[in-house]
């Protein structure tokens, strides 16, 4: 896989209003993602991570800064621009899973590829590929009432897969997940960089995941404190797809 740049950021700084007075959320932070890389960034709670995805992604204008990803300066784009940069480059996976209620696993995972307007047969396809893909193929045609946190998170997964983005964000993406759980969504996010190429970009508190990571990044109170590789010869290789399926 090509170690590629999949997105730099440069000199970005948030700030809220909280009364009279502002917090500072992110102050002038430099970061980059590398395709095929899972790219981890731990800090407390509060130290700016949910800011950073969302400035990264698009979903929420820095006050200074810029963002190039695949190719584009995100933030001079126009608003329409800017939501189908997200719709075709991007995937998104968070603690709150973010299911329909209504919608079976495969339409789960079918809905976004026809926002991207794939055909119907394809769409279908797909999101049966990508639900077999992280073990689901016996919950096709569950709805997430019948379904643990576990398998929710996945069908999440699934969904961002099944779009092949090249940008995957996941916040929190195991803190409502058990142990064994938890390790079975790194994995799959492990995955999605090595054997599809994304830029994986985590942001978590959860110190056990770091061993998953290509790189480990420090945030706290809206500063990157460190930035360093881990050993590659440390780092567990990705699931098969038989040992995803048995587990
Ligand atoms: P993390 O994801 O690391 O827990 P966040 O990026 O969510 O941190 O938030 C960082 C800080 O910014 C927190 O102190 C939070 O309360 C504050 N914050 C986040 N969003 C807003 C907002 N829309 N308005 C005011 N303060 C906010
Ligand atoms: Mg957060």
């Amino acid at each position: 896989m090509s170690s590629q740049t999949a997105l730099v950021a440069s000199g970005l700084s948030k700030r809220f209003k909280t009364g009279r007075t502002y917090i500072e959320v992110l102050r002038a932070v430099d970061f980059d993602a590398l395709h095929g890389e899972v790219t981890m960034v731990m800090g407390p709670s509060g130290s700016g991570k949910s800011t950073l995805i969302a400035a990264l992604s698009g979903l929420l204008k820095p006050d200074s800064g810029s963002v190039q990803a695949m190719g584009q300066d995100l933030w001079s784009l126009r608003p329409g621009r800017i939501d189908r940069f997200r719709l075709d480059h991007c995937g998104f996976i968070f603690q709150g899973f973010n299911l329909f209620p209504a919608l079976t696993a495969l339409q789960q995972v079918q809905i976004v590829l026809k926002y991207q307007g794939v055909p119907k047969a394809e769409a279908r396809r797909r999101a049966a590929d990508a639900l077999s893909e992280v073990g689901l193929d016996n919950r096709m045609n569950q709805r997430p009432s019948e379904l643990s946190g576990g398998e929710k998170q996945r069908i999440a997964i699934a969904r961002a897969l099944a779009k092949n983005p090249n940008l995957l964000f996941a916040d929190e993406p195991t803190s409502a997940l058990d142990g064994e759980n938890g390790q079975i969504v790194i994995k799959l996010l492990q995955r999605a960089a090595k054997q599809h190429g994304a830029a994986v970009i985590c942001v978590t508190h959860d110190p056990r995941l770091e061993a998953y990571a290509d790189r480990v990044i420090q945030i706290e109170d809206g500063r990157i404190l460190g930035d360093r590789r881990t050993d590659p010869s440390a780092a567990p290789r990705p699931l098969t797809a038989h040992e995803l399926i048995g587990a």
